[in-house]
């Protein structure tokens, strides 16, 4: 018994034997199955993965350039408002003259940052929208070694991508940056505009009208409403100064003429009811006016009219004279509808003539429509027409001339109104 127990023992070790490489073989075998199933999958999660990452970049590049295009367009309009701003003042309305040529530089800078083009009217103009980019839609490729290169190949996409993501954001970052930079320099501007109209003394002769004005322009801009337009605001400020200050030389002039000499009004010497000569002007019909009446009686006569100068110059002596003798006779409203007060007599200017009989009846006779049609070809108008005697202050005077030059004299017969009418001014003793 015992020896065929120990006969039989090898054979049973051996079954065992063979029966574990068996199992160990289908064992391991199985086993290598599973670890190439584990190595595929793990190669189609990276590539699901690496997919996934790839399309959250690009969504976060195009957010960035949709933020990018649309901060340009803002960038444009806020480069254009910048300029205005600067535009509107005068830096020495400015307690800091030099914030206007700052603004400019800001201004400047933030159209660099937008990367903003010049345009054909050398405005600065959108360069070309960033474009959208797209991942298109890719399954994943057969087989494990198909799937981790393109892993790689989706990686490298997205690393790409990010650092398109990371360039518009510097971008955007500058042009915020530059953007800030304009607005703080834009309420620095106002700010500065109101500390310099706050001490700017106005004339003390300006009306008061013109001192409210100017108080209440220098008020708004304190501290201007959030989004307010500044642009206005600043032109209001300069001007109701402009305003205040000319009121105020036009007081000094009426009060006293001979401290300021005589108004030009566009180039035009001006005598009028609200405009007064000083009393040294003037010395006779001027030479350019004596020239000018010889032409016109000259081509006058070849068509069988006689034209002749009754009253030319007139000084500021001999105007007061007549003004003072004739209040005496009939009061100073008596006196001011017949003549002028002296200074006042557009005679004085030497640029006048009284033609003929000095009577309404010129203005019918053959002799004064010719005038009334011809003479602003030589450089003269009708001064005083018929119907104006509330724009001009004077009745219909058909045998009162100004000389203006031919130029103007023609723009003034042209436009079929008065030289008040022409310059937009007014004639009345206030
Ligand atoms: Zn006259």
């Amino acid at each position: 018994m015992s020896e065929a127990g120990s006969r039989a023992k090898p054979h049973k070790k051996r079954r065992i034997i063979a029966a574990s490489l068996v199992a160990a073989l289908v064992v391991g075998l199985g086993g290598l199955g599973i670890w190439q199933w584990s190595l595929e999958s793990s190669a189609t999660n990276a590539y699901a993965q690496a997919d996934a990452a790839l399309r959250e970049a690009n969504g976060d590049r195009n957010r960035a350039a949709a933020e990018l295009n649309s901060l340009r367009a803002d960038a444009m309009a806020a480069h254009a408002k910048a300029v205005q701003i600067a535009a509107a003042i005068d830096p020495a309305l400015l307690e800091t003259p030099t914030v206007a040529a700052d603004l400019m530089e800001a201004a400047t800078s933030l159209a660099t940052a937008a990367s903003l083009e010049q345009g054909d009217d050398g405005q600065p103009a959108l360069p070309e929208a960033v474009l959208l980019t797209r991942v298109p839609t890719q399954a994943a490729p057969e087989g494990r070694d198909a799937k981790v290169s393109a892993a790689t190949r989706l990686a490298a996409d997205k690393g790409s991508r990010s650092r398109d993501t990371d360039a518009l954001e510097r971008q955007i970052d500058g042009i915020e940056e530059a953007a800030s930079n304009v607005e703080r320099l834009e309420l620095e501007l106002v700010k500065s505009a109101h500390a310099k109209g706050s001490v700017t003394q106005l004339p003390e002769l300006a009306s008061q009208e013109a001192k409210d004005g100017f108080a209440a322009a220098v008020a708004g801009l304190k501290s201007p409403d959030q989004g307010a337009d500044l642009v206005p605001l600043l032109q209001g400020y300069r001007d109701a100064l402009a305003a205040a200050i000319a009121s105020g030389e036009e007081a000094a002039r009426k009060q006293d003429p001979d401290s300021t000499g005589p108004t030009y009004i566009n180039g035009i010497l001006i005598a009028n009811k609200t405009y007064a000569l000083p009393s040294w002007w003037g010395d006779g019909l001027t030479a350019e006016t004596v020239a000018a009446f010889n032409a016109m009686s000259a081509e006058a006569a070849g068509s069988g009219h006689n034209l002749y100068i009754s009253s030319g110059f007139r000084s500021y002596a001999s105007q007061a004279a007549i003004y003072n003798s004739l209040v005496a006779q009939v009061g100073v409203a008596g006196a001011d509808r017949d003549t002028a007060r002296p200074g006042h007599s557009e005679h004085q200017t030497g640029l006048t003539v009284d033609l003929n009989c000095i009577c309404e009846g010129f203005g019918y006779q053959a002799d004064g429509q010719w005038v009334a049609a011809n003479a602003h070809r030589f450089g003269f108008i009708v001064r005083y027409p018929q119907g104006k005697e509330n724009v001009t202050g004077y009745i219909w005077e058909p045998w009162h001339l100004r000389y203006l030059g031919v130029d103007t004299a023609t723009a003034v017969y042209n436009s079929g109104g008065t030289l008040e009418e022409f310059l937009g001014i007014t004639s009345s003793y206030g």
